[in-house]
């Protein structure tokens, strides 16, 4: 069972960009079109452009019209969760029914691999706000980045978020996430900051590695050497890594369940993944929840087999802030 007994819903988590969120899943876990080095969620399993009801619509719109019934509006819904949401063949109606259904804004979270597409193009028309990914500014870096789908090519990716960006009637914020020694380099930072020109969002914010990635080779970029390369990009650029934005973990007092994570992670080392499913909640809620509890020293993050563990550690001296 999921958080709360829903089974495509989680949250309200802070979003560090979208204030409180709502989140809706709408593909199975790592069900993507990218499998970027970086991923907090592991390895994609399922590596796919094949679009199609992953998850049934109605079955969401029923659990969000229970949920929206009981909770106070939350900033954002957003369209995100533990994979690429356009893969999923019903977001455009999702997105339309949430619209009659609710005034609360709209997100589509989305690696913009297939914006290309006439159809995900016209299903993303409805939402308020769109947030594409751009992380590499060239076919080479975009492969060694994001390792998409063999059939996905950066020239086509690049095209389909300029091409929806110019017909939206929305917002869009593009993010471009640099990782040191591969992108954070101003050759290539420059390379992307052109692509951004073309592209033209309304804002551009630049990320870097916050937590345990994929690969351990992901590096974080020093938040000093953030701010130089953001200045090589155009229009309204801000800088969303947790340094620029510190204490994001509020929020999670009426979701949290801290007490039942450090019970098995003191029985034994755990994934995200583990605690998700031992616990029946969200992968990207447990991740809030871990985060807090690492920040506060109560759990401490080991890799072993290529693989993030999370460990409880004894010290408990902030536990009752988020019980
Ligand atoms: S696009 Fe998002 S969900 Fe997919 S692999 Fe990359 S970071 Fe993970």
């Amino acid at each position: 069972m999921k958080e709360s007994g829903y089974k495509h819903l989680y949250g309200l988590v802070p979003s560090r960009r979208l204030g409180r969120s709502l989140g809706i899943d709408l593909v199975p876990f790592k069900t993507c079109t990218y499998d970027c080095v970086y991923c907090q969620l592991g390895r994609t399993t399922k590596r796919t452009i094949q679009r199609k009801e992953y998850v049934p619509i109605e079955e969401i719109v029923l659990e969000l019209e229970e949920k929206l019934a009981g909770i106070d509006a939350p900033d954002y819904i957003s369209l995100a969760g533990s994979g690429e949401p356009t893969l999923n063949s019903g977001i455009g109606s999702l997105i339309r029914k949430i619209k009659d259904m609710t005034k609360i804004p709209v997100a589509v979270l989305t690696n913009g691999s297939l914006l290309w597409l006439r159809e995900v193009q016209d299903a993303l028309d409805a939402a308020d706000l769109v947030l594409p990914s751009l992380d590499a500014g060239s076919d080479a870096l975009f492969r060694q980045v994001n390792r998409p789908h063999r059939s996905l090519w950066f020239a086509q990716m690049v095209d389909g978020i300029a091409g929806f960006t110019k017909r939206f009637q929305g917002e869009i914020w593009l993010e471009v996430f640099l990782l040191a020694g591969v992108t954070a380099i101003p050759a290539d930072a420059q390379k992307i900051a052109a692509m951004v020109e073309r592209i033209g969002p309304a804002r551009t914010q630049i990320n870097t590695v916050t937590r345990p990635p994929t690969e351990t080779y992901a590096s974080p970029v020093p938040f000093d050497q953030l701010r130089k390369l953001k200045d090589l990009f155009p229009g309204h650029v801000e800088i969303i890594s947790e340094a620029e934005w510190p204490g994001t973990t509020w929020g999670l007092k009426d979701e949290t369940n801290t007490e039942n994570i450090l019970a098995l992670l003191r029985r034994r080392p755990c994934t995200s993944g583990d605690v998700a499913k031992g616990l029946g909640i969200h992968a990207l809620a447990i991740l809030k929840h871990l985060d807090a509890l690492t920040q506060e020293g109560q759990v401490a993050i080991t890799r072993i087999d290529g693989q993030t563990f999370y460990t409880a550690t004894g010290t408990n001296a902030k536990k009752d802030s988020h019980t």
